[in-house]
C-alpha cells in the first residue's frame, strides 16, 4: 500500500533547501501554523535547513484537551483497526525512508547509512506494533481460594492508561519518537509528542505519515515546543502517563514533578564490556569499534568502559586502534563517511575538557583526541581512573577507555562500579561465565558476546539505577501505558 501525505510542505521539507515556509506543527491530527518559529541547524553545515512552528501554551492546552477528548474514542477502537493504523503506518515509513533518513542527518549529523537503519527500523517498531495491538490479553484466576469466594472467578483485562506525554531526545529522533508513538497507539491511548528542539523534523515527517493512516483525529500532537512550554503538561492531571527518553538529570527532575503519573525514564549510561580472556577477539574488536563510534558515540548504550583481560589485554588493543583509526570522519550524507561531526559546540567542549583532564591526571591516549573543527576525533584512553569523569559520567561522544582487569569477577565488578545500569556487553567462550554474568551484572540488559549497544525493537530495553525505570520495548511499553482492571465474577 501506498501513503500519500496529506500535506504537501512535509515532501519538500528537508528536499527543498530553499525551504523559507515555517513548517506547521501537529495538533490534535490537523496542521497548524504558528506564530514562533524555530529554525532547524544543521550540525554538518551550520546552515539552517528548516523553520518550524513552536508551539504556545494555548497550543498545549487544546492539544491536551483533543487527547481527553479521543481519549474514549481509541480506547474503543477494536484492536484489528489498531493494528491495521500501525501497519499503515509501518508501510509509509517504509515508503519514506530515503527521505526520512535523510532528514535524521540533516537535522542530526548522523552519518546516512546509520539514519537508513534508524528508518527502516522506525517502521520495524511499527509493525511490531501493530502486531502486539492484538495481543494485550489478561488473566483468568480462580479465586475460590478460600470457602467464602467459593464459585468466584477474576478476569484481569489491560486497559489504556489514558494520553500520555512523550519527550524524545535528539540521537534517534525517528525511532525514539516510534518508540513512543507506535506502542501509545497499540495500547489505545492519544499522545502528545515533544521532540528534541534540535530534531523536530522527523517526528514532524513522521506526523505526516500518521496522519495518513486512519488514526482518528485528535489523538496525536507533534509539538515542537521549549521545555518551559511543555512544563504544565507534565504536572497536567488530564495527562496519564509520562514516557521520556533523555538525560538522567531533566527524567529524575521530571519524575518528581510527575508523580500522579505513570512514567517511563530511558536515560543515559557509561557501558561496559567485559573481554574474557578465552572471548574471540577479532570480533570483539570489531563490534567494540561500532559498539563505541557509531553516531560519534551520542548512545545511550555506546560502550565507554573495555574492560579486557589481562591475557589478552595488548592484543585486543593491537586489533582494535588500528580499526579506530581507519575511521573516516567527514559529511554525514557522504554514503562512506562513518563519523560525522558532534551535535553542538556544548557538547564538544564538555568532551574535550573531559579528555584533557583525564590526560592530565594520568591518563594515556592511543587515538584521537583532538577536536577538529564540528568533530571530536574517535578516542582511545587507556590508564583511565574509575574516578575520571571518562569513566564515572555519561561521555556521550567517541571516546573510549580500554582498562586491563586481572579476572573475569574484577571485570564484573568494574562494569558494576557505576551510577548507570542500562546494558552491558561480555563476549566470552564460557557458557557458564555468561551466566555468570546474567547474574551479576546489575542493568536492563546483559548482551552475551556483543556490544551493549545492540538493541533490536522488541526487546525489553531499559535501565536500573540512575540509567532509568520502567521499560521500552512494544510488549513492554504497552505494558506500561495500561492499567490492568479486574473483574470479580461471582456466579451465584
Ligand atoms: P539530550 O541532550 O540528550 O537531548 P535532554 O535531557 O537535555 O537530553 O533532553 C531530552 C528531551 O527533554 C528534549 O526533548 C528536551 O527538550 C526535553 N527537556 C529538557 N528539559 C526539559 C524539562 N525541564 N521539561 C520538559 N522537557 C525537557
Amino acid at each position: 500500500m501506498r501513503i500519500e501525505f496529506a500535506h504537501p510542505l512535509c515532501f519538500n521539507l528537508i528536499m527543498d533547501s530553499t525551504f523559507k515556509n515555517p513548517h506547521p506543527l501537529l495538533l490534535g491530527g490537523r496542521w497548524k501554523e504558528t506564530a514562533q518559529t524555530a529554525e532547524v541547524i544543521n550540525p554538518f553545515s551550520g546552515e539552517a535547513v528548516a523553520k518550524v512552528c513552536q508551539a504556545g501554551a494555548a497550543d498545549l492546552e487544546e492539544a491536551i484537551a483533543q487527547a481527553g477528548k479521543s481519549r474514549p474514542v481509541l480506547a474503543a477502537l477494536a484492536s484489528y483497526k489498531r493494528a491495521e493504523i500501525l501497519e499503515r503506518v509501518s508501510e509509509g515509513i517504509y515508503a519514506r525512508r530515503e527521505e526520512l533518513a535523510r532528514a535524521v542527518t540533516s537535522e542530526n549529523g548522523k552519518p546516512l547509512v546509520e539514519s537508513r537503519a534508524e528508518a527502516e527500523r522506525a517502521s520495524l517498531t511499527f509493525r511490531i506494533a501493530s502486531e502486539e495491538a492484538v495481543r494485550i490479553g489478561g488473566e483468568f484466576i480462580p479465586l475460590d481460594r478460600n470457602r467464602a469466594s467459593e464459585g468466584r472467578w477474576g478476569i484481569t483485562r489491560r486497559f489504556p492508561a489514558g494520553p500520555v506525554l512523550g519527550i524524545t531526545p535528539f540521537n534517534f529522533p525517528l525511532n525514539l519518537v516510534a518508540h513512543k508513538i507506535a506502542p501509545a497507539v497499540a495500547a489505545g491511548n492519544p499522545i502528545i509528542l515533544k521532540p528534541a528542539s534540535k530534531t523536530p523534523i522527523s517526528a514532524l515527517l513522521l506526523g505526516g505519515v500518521m496522519m495518513e493512516s486512519g488514526l482518528p483525529e485528535g489523538c496525536l500532537s507533534v509539538l515542537p515546543a521549549s521545555a518551559k512550554t511543555i512544563g504544565p503538561a507534565v504536572t497536567d492531571a488530564r495527562i496519564k502517563v509520562l514516557s521520556f527518553t533523555g538525560s538522567a538529570a531533566v527524567g529524575w527532575g521530571l519524575k518528581k514533578l510527575a508523580f500522579d503519573k505513570k512514567v517511563i525514564l530511558e536515560l543515559g549510561g557509561n557501558a561496559g564490556v567485559l573481554l574474557d580472556e578465552d572471548c574471540d577477539l577479532k570480533y570483539a574488536a570489531g563490534r567494540a569499534v561500532a559498539g563505541a563510534f557509531s553516531y560519534a558515540g551520542q548512545v545511550c548504550i555506546s560502550v565507554q568502559r573495555i574492560y579486557a583481560h589481562r591475557r589478552i589485554y595488548d592484543a585486543f588493543l593491537e586489533l582494535f586502534v588500528p580499526k579506530v583509526k581507519a575511521l573516516k570522519m567527514g559529511d554525514p550524507m557522504d554514503e562512506t563517511v562513518q563519523i560525522g561531526p558532534m551535535i553542538d559546540e556544548d557538547n564538544l567542549e564538555r568532551v574535550a575538557s573531559w579528555v584533557d583532564e583525564a590526560l592530565a591526571a594520568g591518563a594515556k591516549l592511543v587515538a584521537g583526541g583532538k577536536r577538529s573543527g564540528r568533530f571530536y576525533e574517535p578516542t582511545v584512553i587507556v590508564d583511565a581512573t574509575p574516578q575520571m569523569k571518562l569513566s564515572c559520567m555519561e561521555v556521550f561522544a567517541p571516546v573510549v577507555t580500554v582498562t586491563p582487569v586481572e579476572s573475569f569477577d574484577e571485570g564484573i565488578r568494574a562494569i558494576n562500579d557505576s551510577v548507570y545500569g542500562l546494558q552491558a556487553g561480555v563476549f566470552t567462550g564460557s557458557l557458564k561465565r555468561a551466566f555468570q554474568a546474567f547474574e551479576a551484572i546489575e542493568a536492563g540488559g546483559v548482551i552475551i558476546n556483543d556490544v551493549p549497544t545492540y538493541r533490536v525493537d522488541h526487546m525489553p530495553y531499559g535501565g536500573v539505577k540512575q540509567s532509568g525505570s520502567g521499560r521500552e520495548g512494544i510488549r513492554y511499553a504497552v505494558e506500561e501505558m495500561t492499567e490492568p482492571r479486574l473483574m470479580a465474577l461471582n456466579l451465584i
